[in-house]
């Protein structure tokens, strides 16, 4: 069991830093949307604020941000920015002057902000800045190539116990630097990342500043939660609707960051149903589903029948239950989650099996064995009840109910549920 925990931590740091990229090109898909926004910067018809509403997961950030790249690149082609002229040269390293990013942040124990937050009148106007996250946001941006979830970047920011905010002070201090001419000549263009986490006195500033736009400034808001923006926001913008991604769309990014196999990166996306966020924690903390596959199945078999052996050559040393609650003792509190939600899945996938014919089950070699055989001896009822139990797992655990005592009492309602529905 000390591979597996050692595993978890190699592949954590197994995650790769490319430069040159964050063009239309490495976003799979969204084809009619790249169209439509290569259309607006070409016939001039640009708009001076652009929602990119879509969900957590979604190409949102990504698309943002090539578009902001095509926008400034200096020779741009019919499809993509050039990737060769200054512009696109500042943005592989993410250092454009005329690329302006707020995005949520919170206080950091003893920082300036925080002193000085405390008394009444600076309220509203004190307040973290972005900019004082700004290497790690670069960085999260260039390892992730603009696919990053709330979670994730408030994780890298060394903030994830934290409330993220977008504070006032943050919004008021850039919407004045956007005042002055943009370094370059061109548009200074300012992203805004999860406008939903706005101060409600940066909403109202924000406004203003839609209403009345500084010359020559592009607005680019990308929200993972359109519905909470006020009405007034969303008037004032340009929205473009970005669907969630594909198991496919998502297959493609996974193969170019964590540099695995399609057939790897498939199984990923499709346990994570196109979730890229899902599917990378999925990874670091399985070593693509090889380990949570072999734990699943071995706890399954032992909740079939109590005295099974892995090994049948050789006498068990310890019993089955122990060494499978050892590892899941050994994975991080969200390795646990993601274990369960990895069961659940294999269970729908047995669910659906005879439907499918073992054809649409997207999962790996060893895993459609699994819902094969397991499919064989279930009812589609037992299979339903025993999916539910694991639902209900997840939910404490998401509750912060004792990891060990949740996964004891699902292991012996199993054990009670397996007597039962066994098919002919
Ligand atoms: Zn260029």
């Amino acid at each position: 069991m000390q591979n597996s925990i050692g595993g978890y931590v190699v592949l954590l740091q197994n995650t790769h830093l490319c430069r040159e990229d964050m063009f239309y090109k490495d976003i799979p898909g969204y084809d009619e949307i790249k169209k439509q926004l290569i259309y607006s910067v070409n016939s001039g018809r640009l708009s001076h604020a652009q929602l990119f509403a879509g969900v957590n997961g979604s190409g949102a950030l990504a698309l943002a941000l090539a578009h902001a790249r095509y926008i400034h690149c200096h020779r741009r082609g019919p499809e993509d920015a050039c990737g060769k002229c200054p512009s696109c040269h500042k943005y592989n390293a993410m250092v454009h002057p005329d690329l302006h990013f707020i995005y949520p942040v919170a206080k950091k124990k003893g920082s300036f902000s925080e002193e000085n937050d405390s008394s009444e009148e600076n309220r509203g106007v004190e307040g973290t800045r972005s900019i004082e996250f700004i290497d790690a946001w670069r960085k999260s941006l260039q390892t992730f190539r603009g696919f990053i979830s709330y979670e994730e970047w408030m994780e890298k920011a060394g903030l994830s116990e934290k409330r993220g905010m977008i504070y006032t002070a943050d919004a008021v201090e850039i919407i004045r630097n956007l005042a002055y001419k943009s370094v370059e000549g061109s548009f200074n263009i300012l992203i805004i990342w999860l406008p939903e986490f706005f101060q409600e006195k940066t909403s109202n500033r924000l406004l203003k500043s839609l209403e009345e736009p500084p010359e020559k400034t592009i607005f680019l808001l990308v929200s993972h939660n359109r519905e909470s923006l006020l009405t007034t926001i969303l008037s004032r913008c340009q929205s473009i609707n970005i669907p969630a991604m594909t198991p496919a769309q998502t297959r493609e990014v996974l193969i170019k960051q964590l540099q695995i196999s399609g057939e790897e990166a498939a199984t990923l996306a499709m346990l994570a149903e196109g979730d890229f966020s899902l599917a990378r924690k999925l990874y670091e903390n399985t070593g693509v589903t090889g380990e949570f596959f072999k734990a699943f199945r071995d706890w399954m078999r032992f909740c079939f029948k109590p005295d099974y052996n892995p090994n049948p050559s050789q006498p068990l040393k310890v019993p089955v239950i122990v060494q499978i609650t050892e590892f899941f003792k050994g994975l991080p509190p969200e390795g646990q989650k993601q274990f369960l939600i990895y069961g659940q899945k294999m269970l729908r996938n047995s669910f659906v099996y005879p439907a499918n014919n073992g054809e649409l089950v997207k999962a790996g070699k060893d895993e459609q064995e699994f819902a094969r055989n397991f499919n064989r001896f279930m009812t589609p009822e037992a299979l339903y009840e025993i999916a539910k139990t694991f639902e209900e797992a997840i939910y404490w655990l998401t509750r912060n109910g004792s990891p060990l005592m949740i996964f004891t009492s699902l292991t012996l309602t199993l054990m009670e549920k397996f007597k039962q529905p066994i098919k002919k």
